[in-house]
């Protein structure tokens, strides 16, 4: 008979489960941030490139762990320097994962979930339904990738990764000890070292998990919010049903009181045609909002096949915008970048059938020019 041993993916623990990890194999905690170092500043995943830890710690490391993070499937890069990764993660699944550079800038948009079950009407990823939550190793292993294809560097560094929002695939709340595990090691400076105010989690609204979150971390904090009354937004986001507006906002201003320092919410709006980007929409949010320190980040509707929903027109996005603005507050809009690699916002996923088949030629070309040296990951200029 044989035994397999499972073993640890060191990816995705946070410094106290990597102390925690050398403590139980009898060895000093100290190496918890010499290998994190390695894995993290360095983008390394082979113990034996861990050059200032002993070569017999090493050995003991290649039989009892590994850092492994999901496999890329492709990477591509828009012609306006947005790239996307699709990454295959342990259920089989493929999530997305996307960089957007702007001026000194660079966001990485990522996810969370494979699917979503809370099924939001004009979402892509909602209509995949939930498929499996995102592993921590998972989770930081998107923004260890996207590191490593810029050239991995440490934390005190220029880096190309200025800011992380949890705004990819799936819900962020729902997925809670993974994400958080993840966005400790975003802001760790044995991890990414991406101040707190840097790194957002963007939720639709499960209130009792907005509470649960200040107990942990204190990460800035995005809402979904996209409608301006329970009438409307029950249709749009239907977890409104169970958590409506009156709850959903309170707890969100606990959140933001429980940092303890001037923050703003950011509110998120994807303004739908004739749906809720009428003049009168604008008025009743503004009357929602009139006690909650926030700023509002308009995203005009990105669409999908069969959504059933269109993208208003820019004078309709221009009036909505206005009327905010002229109620005092800081309102952009979000623009659409990264158009011809898909990578808009609630687009994600709703190629990846599609991408995965068009990613297994790839593989087959990457395969084919391996003699060429080309770079290991087919990169895909469109
Ligand atoms: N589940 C989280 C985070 C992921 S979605 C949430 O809902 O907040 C990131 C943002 O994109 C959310 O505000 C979401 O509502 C919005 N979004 C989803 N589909 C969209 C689409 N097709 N067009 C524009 N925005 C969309
Ligand atoms: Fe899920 Fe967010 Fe999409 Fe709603 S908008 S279905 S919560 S990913």
């Amino acid at each position: 008979m044989t035994t397999s041993t499972v073993k640890t993916n060191l990816l995705g623990l946070t410094q106290q489960e990597m102390e925690k990890f050398f403590d139980s194999i009898g060895e000093k905690r100290f190496r918890a941030g010499q290998v994190m170092k390695w894995i993290h500043h360095f983008g390394v995943d082979d113990f034996d490139a861990m050059t200032n830890v002993s070569k017999a710690l090493r050995d003991k490391l290649k039989a009892i762990a590994e850092v492994r993070g999901p496999e890329v499937v492709s990477e591509d890069i828009s012609s306006d320097g947005t790239r996307k990764w699709v990454v295959r993660v342990a259920s089989g699944s493929c999530v997305e994962t996307v960089y957007i550079p702007q001026g000194k800038r660079g966001t990485l948009c990522v996810s969370s979930q494979a699917g979503c079950a809370l099924d939001c009407s004009f979402c892509s990823t909602g209509k995949q339904g939930f498929n499996s939550n995102l592993t921590a190793a998972e989770v930081i292993g998107q923004v260890w990738i996207a590191n490593k294809s810029f050239g991995s560097v440490p934390a005190t560094v220029d880096r190309a990764i200025t800011n992380v929002v949890m705004m990819g695939m799936g819900e962020p709340l729902l997925n809670f000890d993974n994400v958080v595990s993840a966005m400790h090691l975003m802001m760790d400076d044995l991890g990414y070292g991406i101040s707190k105010r840097r790194v957002t989690l963007s939720t639709s609204g499960v209130v009792p998990m907005i509470d649960e979150l200040s107990k942990h971390i204190d990460v800035s904090l995005a809402l979904s919010l996209h409608a301006p009354n329970d009438a409307l937004r029950n249709q749009l986001v239907p977890i409104n049903k169970k958590y409506p507006l009156k709850m959903l906002l309170e707890s969100c201003q606990r959140y933001m009181s429980s940092l303890g320092e001037k923050r703003v919410l950011t509110i998120e709006y994807t303004l739908l045609k004739d749906i809720n980007d009428k003049v009168e929409h604008a008025v009743e949010m503004i009357e929602l909002l009139k006690n909650i320190p926030c700023k509002i980040n308009l995203i005009p509707f990105n669409p999908f096949p069969h959504s059933g929903y269109e993208r208003p027109s820019n004078n309709a996005i221009r009036r909505f915008q206005d009327q905010l603005h002229q109620a005092g507050y800081n309102v952009t809009v979000r623009t659409t970048r990264g158009e011809d690699i898909d990578a808009a916002c609630g687009q994600l996923v709703g190629q990846v059938m599609d991408r995965t088949r068009r990613s297994e030629r790839y593989i087959a070309v990457r395969e084919l020019n391996a003699a060429d040296d080309l770079p290991q990951i087919a990169v895909n200029r469109i």
